[in-house]
């Protein structure tokens, strides 16, 4: 990777390699029990939030998903499309209706997906000559399409199922600040690289330093992209009922949530003794503090949490867990649009709901993790506290990127702060694919992984499921996987640069 890509600012999709500063040996643990908590998961907000937590345990299934993040859930919802558009998997002699289910280790979503910035912006060619430098130009504009399909899949279900609204659904763009003439530049020579490789960047506008401060308050040159903004866990539940409602309908799989039933550990089942009924052997037994689960194929959907049940993503060259923060500050900014710097290592956007009680719009922030001094908050798994250095660093964001407009809030009542631990890996990209130990090949068999994605999976999370899906139900039907045309092929496991 380019020796440009700095830790500091890595914060954005085709942005440089996180380098941890230092690998720490100390193993990950479960997600932690007494998390902070965040504006998106509001009580009122989460129906799943106990769904499946006290009565039976499934105990027997064909596919088990662990994680109720967008990955999961969207992972969920394709199996269950693609079961039902296949006719399940008739081709297997016994093939009954697969039973499918999502194991979460605390409240439904309540991982990094019910503690993001709420951001759906999919990139258009930024850190576009890294990419191309790290991975080809067929790898990089393959990047860019995975975001472009993901965010309009998104975008064009809720509209086509009537759920915008609910979700608060806000079609603002993003304005990133060119804070220096270093972003101005890179920016600019990513812009043309990308056009110049044949992606479509007639969406994209640049901003002269008068327009942007007219219009945004902001006093720094510009460029606009199209792009939105929703309540991510209202989202992620829309996703699930659909797949509940496809299972039900098509008869062809049948799906199940626990949630505060994390999975402590897999070991294999040594004798295939499957019953006859079931046309897949059961291979995996998944311990939980709740009893047991027999399943033939696992998805961790884990992100961050990953190397605790796979010690082999431990490290620099695995999945490391990252904390990042969001502040939720009322002030005054009248305009509809989110914002970033264009490293993207802070951002924002305004709550689209004006408040009835006269009080002002919600403004989220998030990201100043160069603020949080040396470790940049690698390796560091626990959401229940907050580094005080990046809430000072977010509390100073607004009146510094906005000074016409924005104060800082002076009240208490007016704040909410949160962390939630995101995902990094060294090529700053996903794992999607069989879980491979290259020590041990063999010995996962049947477990697949979707995670890593490096603090931007909102425009990537959905698609990769998908992959993931489509790849699970290949080798369930004994078929090739059709890779799609717009996954990056540096994101399947057994094409990774690095060793995992
Ligand atoms: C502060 C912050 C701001 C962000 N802002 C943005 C943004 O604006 N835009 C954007 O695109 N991305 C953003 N991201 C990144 C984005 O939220 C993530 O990439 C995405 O949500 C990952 O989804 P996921 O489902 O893979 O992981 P998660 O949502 O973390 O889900 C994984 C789930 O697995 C569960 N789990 C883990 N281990 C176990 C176990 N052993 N047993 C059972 N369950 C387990 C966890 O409890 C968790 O619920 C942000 C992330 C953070 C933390």
């Amino acid at each position: 990777m380019s020796s440009s890509f700095t830790v500091e600012n890595a914060v954005d999709p085709l942005q440089p390699t996180p380098v941890p500063v230092e690998p720490v040996s100390k193993p990950i643990p479960l997600p932690v029990p007494n998390s902070t908590q965040s504006f998106w998961l509001d009580p009122e907000a989460n129906p799943l939030a106990k769904a499946g937590s006290t009565g039976p345990l499934t105990s027997d299934v064909d596919i088990c998903i662990i994680g109720s993040g967008i990955t999961g859930v969207s992972a969920a919802y394709h199996l269950t499309r693609l079961l039902a558009e296949r006719g399940a998997v008739s081709e297997v002699p016994n093939a009954q209706p697969l039973k499918i289910v999502i194991l979460e280790a605390r409240d439904f979503c309540s991982g990094a997906t019910g503690r993001n910035g709420g951001h759906l912006t999919p990139v258009y060619f930024q850190f576009f000559t890294e990419y191309v430098a790290a991975h080809g130009t067929e790898d990089a504009v393959r990047a860019i399409a995975l975001e472009q399909y993901v965010a309009s899949s998104i975008v064009d279900l809720l509209h086509s199922t009537g759920q915008a609204d609910a979700v608060d659904l806000v079609a603002g763009g993003r304005v990133y600040l060119l804070v220096s003439e270093d972003q101005e530049a890179r920016a600019k020579a990513d812009y043309e690289a990308a056009k110049a490789a044949g992606v479509d960047v007639s969406a994209v506008r640049f901003l002269g330093k008068e327009e942007v401060l007219e219009t945004y308050g902001a006093p720094y040159p510009a460029l606009w992209t199209p792009g939105h903004n929703l309540w991510p866990l209202k989202v992620v539940t829309h996703l699930y009922n659909l797949a509940r409602q496809t299972a039900s309908d098509s008869a062809t799989s049948s799906l199940a949530l626990h949630t505060n039933t994390p999975v402590t550990s897999i070991t294999p089942i040594v004798s295939s003794s499957h019953s006859p009924a079931t046309a897949f052997p059961r291979q995996w037994t998944l311990s939980t503090p709740r009893g047991a689960i027999a399943a033939s194929y696992i998805l961790h959907a884990t992100n961050a949490y990953a190397s605790y049940l796979l010690p082999h993503l431990h490290g620099p060259t695995g999945i490391i867990p990252t904390r990042g923060q969001v502040l939720a500050v009322r002030t005054d900014m009248s305009t509809k649009a989110a914002f970033a710097d264009y490293d993207g290592s802070e951002y924002g956007f305004p709550r689209p709901v004006q408040p009835q009680d006269g009080s002002q719009p919600l403004v989220i922030v998030g990201g100043a993790r160069q603020s949080a001094g040396p470790g940049y908050e690698m390796y560091e798994a626990d959401d229940s506290g907050m580094n005080p250095r990046v809430s000072e660093a977010l509390h100073a964001l607004l009146p510094k990127f906005f000074p016409e407009r924005c104060n800082a809030s002076t009240s208490p009542d007016d704040v909410r702060e949160w962390s939630g631990i995101m995902g990094f890996t060294d090529e700053y990209d996903v794992f999607v694919g069989p879980v491979i130990d290259p020590s041990q090949p063999e010995a996962h068999k049947g477990q697949y992984i979707c995670a890593g994605y490096s603090g931007h999976g909102m425009t990537r999370a959905y698609g990769c499921a998908e992959a993931i899906a489509q790849k699970m139900v290949a080798d369930l039907t004994a078929k090739e996987w059709d890779v799609p045309e717009w996954l990056p092929r540096h994101h399947i496991t057994d094409r990774r640069k690095s060793s995992n």
